[in-house]
């Protein structure tokens, strides 16, 4: 028998937030996305506004199941804190079993500082918001958030090692298996692209990089490539320091330059968000189209896009 007792079978992507921060230059949300498969939903990133534009997207956080950290620059982390305390419990229809957090650790070569990778930030919050969260615990019948948010800091191979270049998986569970490449965002390391494969397609998310030969192996076949791009005559004109130039010139990836990526890859679709330096979509559009044939989407905030849908015929059931 066909099983067709769902009606929301299949994968979408969902930019919840497209913007480079952390600055507000418009009116879109900081970098987030959703990808939800069937009645499950993961986020890559946790931009500023993610926590509302989820909400608005109708994903509610009993479907949530995990959430990737591309890297620890914070307009992709800012506001992780607040999706995990708007999302928890039953009262808010949130989540009540464990949910996993994934991310890069912190640079092992960053010597003395002890800076905190994705363990400590998740850690920290939780300890910051301790008094809210025991308060809730007892007086809104909530499970207890920490015994709930699982954290783990991914194992990404050293720099210059042979392995550097090369996928591995971070993540799995019985709808989405997950791998991930490091990729180039210096001086930010590990800096790592995700991609998200299930029985309906794969989605690849550049994370922050400069143009990757590591990404393009990663989204090698991919149904939709999720690409950052900037516009680096916005700041080339606007006066920025020359330290900052250079940055946006060496960790970022001008819009011909994601679709040279796309190219590689073979990707069928490519979306491109995080725009640093704004500028119209027709400007990010034909940057990209000038290397890249396939169909082109200047991502906004809410849009969704539908990489398979059902129903699906499951044998036996
Ligand atoms: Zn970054």
């Amino acid at each position: 028998m066909t099983d067709t007792t769902s009606a929301q079978r299949g994968m979408d992507l969902i930019t919840l937030g497209v913007a480079a921060g952390p600055a507000i230059r418009g009116p879109e949300h900081g970098i987030a996305s959703a990808v939800v498969v069937d009645d499950a939903f993961y986020l890559v990133d946790f931009g500023i506004g993610c926590t509302r534009a989820a909400n608005e997207a109708g994903l509610r956080g009993h479907r949530f199941r995990a959430g990737f950290i591309t890297h620890l620059h914070s307009d992709h982390v800012i506001e992780l804190p607040g999706f995990l305390l708007w999302n928890w419990g039953r009262p808010v229809h949130g989540f009540s079993t464990p949910v996993h957090i994934v991310g890069p650790g912190p640079d092992p070569e960053d010597g003395t500082r002890h800076l905190a990778g994705t363990d400590r930030l998740v850690a920290s919050a939780l300890d910051a918001f301790s008094y809210d969260i025991a308060i809730r615990v007892g007086d809104e019948d909530r499970p207890p958030l920490a015994d709930l948010v699982r954290a783990s800091e991914v194992a990404a191979p050293a720099r210059g090692s042979a392995a550097a270049g090369e996928p591995f998986e971070v993540y799995a569970d019985e709808r989405i298996t997950v791998t991930a490449v490091l990729v180039d965002h210096p001086p930010v390391h590990p800096a790592l692209a995700y991609r998200i494969d299930s029985a309906y397609g794969s989605i690849t998310f550049s994370g922050d990089t400069a143009e990757s030969a590591n990404l393009a192996r990663l989204a090698e076949g991919t149904d939709v490539l999720v690409h950052e791009a900037v516009n680096l005559d916005f700041y080339r004109s606007r006066g920025f320091s020359p330290a900052f130039l250079a940055h946006q010139e060496n960790s970022h990836t001008p819009p011909a330059g994601a679709g040279r990526v796309a190219k590689a890859a073979g990707a069928r679709r490519l979306v491109l968000s995080h725009f640093a330096g704004p500028a119209d979509a027709e400007y990010w559009r034909t940057e990209a189209a000038s290397t890249y044939d396939g169909p082109i989407d200047v991502a906004t905030s809410g849009a969704r896009f539908s990489v398979a849908t059902g129903p699906v015929v499951r044998a036996g059931s």
